[in-house]
């Protein structure tokens, strides 16, 4: 049984290439950015978000003992992602990736916020290169969690489809509260 977090590294896996660069919306305890920076290799670049500094210190020490040196850790609200980001990358980001909620082992009441995260999500969508893939972990099961999923989703139903294509993938779980992975690819 894949885990909708290895399926999330594997859809990226077949789009993003050695050299490009990715980013990681919540950089949490680092394995979505591990995975990214050693997918687009010394060639490329990551940028790897979080509000938290605790967060982007695991993040750190994880990257460290891979030997890793491609990735830019940054201590910033991933709303702002659009304004953070070169504008000469804009439209040039092979992956993006987002895993909502909280971080694992840390604080449970910090969690990401329906507004911003909206916000950061249509910002990351134009990040995108023609062909690139955004993939948003949601977990309906935490407070707060089942209204952000509706938010992701509407948001999803919402985009033009001769722009984007999408898709949900569920657990193997039919519970309401299992976590879901939206997958939103740029049109090429
Ligand atoms: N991708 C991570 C991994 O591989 O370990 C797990 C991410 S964890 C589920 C969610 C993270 O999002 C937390 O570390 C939290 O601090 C971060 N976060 C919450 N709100 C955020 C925001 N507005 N901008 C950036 N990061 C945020």
């Amino acid at each position: 049984m894949t885990r909708l977090t290895d399926q999330a590294h594997e859809l990226i896996a077949a789009v993003l290439q050695p050299g490009e660069t990715a980013i990681d919306a919540t950089a949490g305890n680092g394995h979505d950015t591990f995975f990214l920076c050693q997918t687009v290799g010394p060639a490329g670049h990551v940028f790897a978000f979080d509000i938290q500094q605790q967060a982007l210190d695991q993040t750190s020490d994880l990257l460290a003992q891979a030997g890793f040196s491609n990735c830019d850790l940054v201590c910033h609200d991933h709303s702002q992602l659009a304004e953070i980001i070169p504008m000469s990358l804009h439209q040039r980001i092979g992956a993006i990736m987002f895993n909502l909620g909280y971080l694992p082992g840390g604080d449970h009441s910090i969690i990401t916020q329906q507004d911003s995260t909206l916000t950061a999500v249509k910002a990351a969508s134009k990040l995108l290169r023609p062909g690139g893939i955004l993939t948003i972990m949601t977990y309906p099961g935490h407070p707060g969690g089942a209204a952000e999923t509706t938010a992701v989703s509407e948001w999803i139903n919402g985009l033009e489809e001769n722009l984007f294509k999408t898709e949900i993938c569920f657990s193997l779980s039919d519970s309401i509260r299992a976590p879901r992975l939206f997958v939103l690819r740029k049109q090429e």
